[in-house]
């Protein structure tokens, strides 16, 4: 994953980050508890003060009722001493009935004997007993006849079996004191009371009297909850302590449910959070992983595309120019030609050639062709734009697609900006080569329907315009198609023409202009085709150059040309030298040499008698191995010659390496040498150098007596054109020869 999280968030992610927030919450969850615990203890505790004090209260109240009512009934006693025990009785039964607590009501007399009671039934057994019966009780009920105050026993074991207390109230003062009314009660019937008002199963009362305990009251079973509250209790001459120990049910009852539910909703809440936070954690988790592994696709996605891509354009473009190569070219012209034929629009396919690529090439080495046709593509590539498609179609061979044409003036406009990118010379490795090209074009729909057709139109255009001397372009016609299919039946009964012995050898003599004779003559071969008649070398040569079949041709003219020679052996003739033109192809063959060596010898001649015609080209191509060919030749006897001088390759330093013997001005600086000063000069020029160089000089191509005499003016040594003679048959040649050596023959060669 790229994207690295935060510190925070990765803290947020730990595993146990959910555990802590619980723990959190249970933390909370205690402490509130505790809080709210302690808060409801404290009002329990105050809620048990209340129950015991008003049970003091009370107590205190039931006491002062009844210690009042008995003393009432001991003032009536007093204000009526005659009353009768019946009359008592019967006054002692209404207070039963009025307060119920009392187990009994007696009267006792001065001397402390209990004489009367009421009810009789279950008390009879206290009646006339002593209630001085010991010395603390004598002198409490001593001190209360002598005060008038009433007395309270504490708690005792009663007579009639269990605890119980009683009260006395004298009647009557002092010497006057006849006794006291006792009111005796229960504890159990007292707890009864002061309970009554309670819920019950509630309290446990303990009674202390004076520190110590005297009697524990408990209406529940069980032990007490750890809580009490004590309070004193104080009827007249008493000092009470009452204790109130709650029960555990009663506790509860008081107690909240709060703190239970706070605890329990806020742990709930945290266990709550922690799972959500759990949860929070996997979904982003997986959300992480999700996105990664989105990532990682959308990351091999791009690369991928990217692969595609550079397929794709590995597949539809040539590596070394950049431009589109061969197959992507063909792809889209077909497709613009769909387009051109809804559009009713032309399309234009022009093949382009470099002229002497491949000179250049072997020449100067294949860094030095790649680097050129980079440049080329360079300067091409600047005329693409989205009408204009330029392809490199492997060698020297460009092609470049123009769409949505109108009419031909959009073509011829192209045309116009691909010389531009031959104007200025290219800069390859250091040095200025000035490079032309060759176009053919054709033109969708009238030169060709398909790409195919187009492309094979183009081709046989750029092959018409190579013929016409190259730097030009040539536009597909109807007629070149026939011509096409010429060119292949040509080639095809160029395989015959050996051995069916089509080939004749005409000869153009060279007008030694040192001293007027005819001392040389060129070999030009001819083909006498069976159906076309005489054809010239140039509608055959190229053919077979291309086919090979030049090395066969070439060693039948060396041949021929000995046999020549041979037969003119011991005729006027004997001397002439014979000029044969070798092709570049030619000199490829290792064989060629020792062939030439053969045919010499085999017809007897001297290697001197025979020239070899080369043109520039050959001495920068190959140049090792042609070195050594033309070097052995040259070895042999053999003259060399350097054909068609002047207009091939700018450096003169093979000059110096080879070993040449001739040289031959071409026939274009001659044409024009009388009318253009510059011809004249470089005619002069090339004249001189050769003369510097110890070689000897002949000018092609003179046709007029003004061109022969500014040769002649400027020490050029030989002289050959149609002036001096046309190239003519062997028996021709013979005939004029024959009739003496004019200052010009006027031999014509039948029309070719
Ligand atoms: P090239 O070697 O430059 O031969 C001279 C060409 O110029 C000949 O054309 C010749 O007829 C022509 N010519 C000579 N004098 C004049 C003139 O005064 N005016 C004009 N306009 N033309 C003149 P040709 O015979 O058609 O030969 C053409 C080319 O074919 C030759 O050019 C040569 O390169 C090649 N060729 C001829 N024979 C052979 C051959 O046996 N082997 C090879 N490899 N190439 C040959
Ligand atoms: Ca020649
Ligand atoms: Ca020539």
């Amino acid at each position: 994953m790229s994207k690295k999280s935060g510190p925070l968030v990765r803290r947020l992610l730990h595993p146990a980050f959910p555990a802590v927030i619980f723990l959190v919450f249970l933390a909370m969850a205690a402490g509130l508890r505790y809080g709210l615990i302690q808060q409801y203890t404290g009002q329990i505790q105050a809620n048990l003060e209340n129950e015991a004090r008003s049970m003091a209260n009370s107590m205190e109240r039931e006491f002062m009722v009844h210690a009042d009512s008995i003393r009432r009934m001991a003032s009536r006693l007093q204000k009526n001493p005659q009353m009768s025990e019946r009359e008592w009785r019967e006054d002692a039964r209404n207070y039963l009935v009025d307060f119920r607590i009392y187990q009994a009501i007696e009267w006792i007399d001065s001397d402390l004997i209990i004489r009367w009671l009421e009810p009789l039934e279950a008390n009879e057994n206290v009646l006339g007993f002593n209630t001085a019966f010991n010395q603390n009780r004598r002198s409490a009920l001593e001190s209360a006849k002598q005060s008038g105050n009433y007395d309270i026993s504490g708690v005792l074991d009663l007579r009639q079996g269990g605890k119980g207390i009683v009260i006395y109230a004298p009647v009557g003062t002092g010497l006057d004191n006849s006794g006291f009314i006792a009111g005796v009660f229960r504890m159990e019937t007292l707890a009864q009371q002061l309970l009554a008002s309670r819920e019950p199963a509630m309290f446990r009362i303990a009674l202390h009297s004076k520190g110590a305990l005297v009697h524990t009251l408990s209406d529940f079973e069980g032990a007490s909850a750890p809580m009490s509250h004590t309070v004193p209790v104080s009827p007249p001459s008493l000092e009470w302590q009452i204790t109130v120990e709650p029960s555990p049910a009663w506790v509860n009852k008081q107690r909240s449910p709060w703190p239970r539910w706070t605890f329990i909703t806020l742990l709930f809440m945290g266990l709550l959070t922690s799972l959500t936070t759990l949860m929070l954690q996997i979904i982003f988790k997986r959300n992480q992983v999700l996105l990664a592994t989105r990532q990682e696709l959308d990351e091999e996605i791009t690369q991928r595309k990217t692969i595609q891509q550079d397929l794709e354009r590995l597949e539809s473009t040539d590596i070394l120019t950049g431009l589109a190569n061969r197959r992507f070219f063909m792809e889209d012209l077909a497709h613009a030609l769909t387009i051109a034929e809804r559009m009713t629009r032309q399309v234009a396919l022009v093949m382009l050639d470099l002229d002497r690529f491949q000179m250049l090439n072997d020449s100067m080495g294949h860094q030095f062709g790649d680097e050129l046709l980079v440049q080329v593509s360079g300067r091409l590539n600047q005329l693409s734009n989205e009408r204009i498609l330029v392809a490199y179609s492997g060698g020297d061979e460009f092609m470049i697609c123009q769409q949505y044409v109108e009419d031909i003036d959009d073509v011829i406009y192209l045309l116009g900006r691909i010389k531009q990118c031959f104007g200025a010379p290219y800069v390859v490795q250091g040095e200025a080569h000035s490079v032309t090209a060759t176009l053919g074009v054709a033109v969708y729909p009238q030169s060709g329907q398909d790409a195919d057709t187009l492309l094979r139109n183009s081709d046989i255009a750029l092959y018409r315009a190579k013929e016409q001397g190259r730097n030009t372009y040539q536009f597909y016609t109807e007629g070149m198609q026939e011509r096409e299919v010429l060119r292949l039946e040509l080639e095809k009964d160029l395989s015959q023409a050996l051995a069916n012995n089509e080939f004749v050898l005409h000869y153009q003599p060279q007008l030694n202009l040192d001293n007027g004779e005819i001392t040389s003559v060129e070999a030009l071969i001819r083909w006498q085709h069976p159906r076309r008649g005489l054809l010239a070398p140039g509608e055959f040569i190229p053919l077979a150059e291309e086919s090979g079949r030049i090395t066969d041709i070439g060693q039948w003219v060396v041949m021929a040309a000995c046999q020549q020679l041979a037969a003119w052996k011991g005729t006027r003739f004997e001397n002439l030298r014979v000029a044969v033109n070798l092709s570049g192809r030619e000199l490829d063959d290792e064989n060629l040499v020792e062939r030439i060596r053969k045919a010499l010898e085999t017809e007897g001649i001297p290697a001197d008698r025979l020239e070899v015609e080369l043109t520039e080209e050959i001495f920068i191509q190959n140049i090792e191995h042609n070195l050594g060919q033309l070097s052995r030749l040259h070895d042999l006897g053999v003259h060399l010659a350097i054909d068609d001088f002047g207009v091939g390759y700018s450096s003169l330093a093979y000059l110096r390496d080879f070993p040449v013997d001739l040289l031959k001005i071409d026939r274009s600086f001659i044409t024009n040498v009388t009318e253009r000063h510059d011809d004249a000069v470089i005619t002069r020029a090339v004249i001189n150098l050769a003369h510097n160089l110890g070689l000897r000089v002949v000018a092609e191509g003179v046709e007029t007596q003004a061109q022969l005499d500014f040769l002649k003016n400027h020490r050029c040594n030989m002289a050959q054109g149609y002036l001096i003679s046309r190239p003519v048959s062997a028996a021709d040649l013979e005939q004029a020869l024959g009739s003496g050596v004019p200052e010009t023959l006027t031999l014509t060669e039948p029309d070719l």
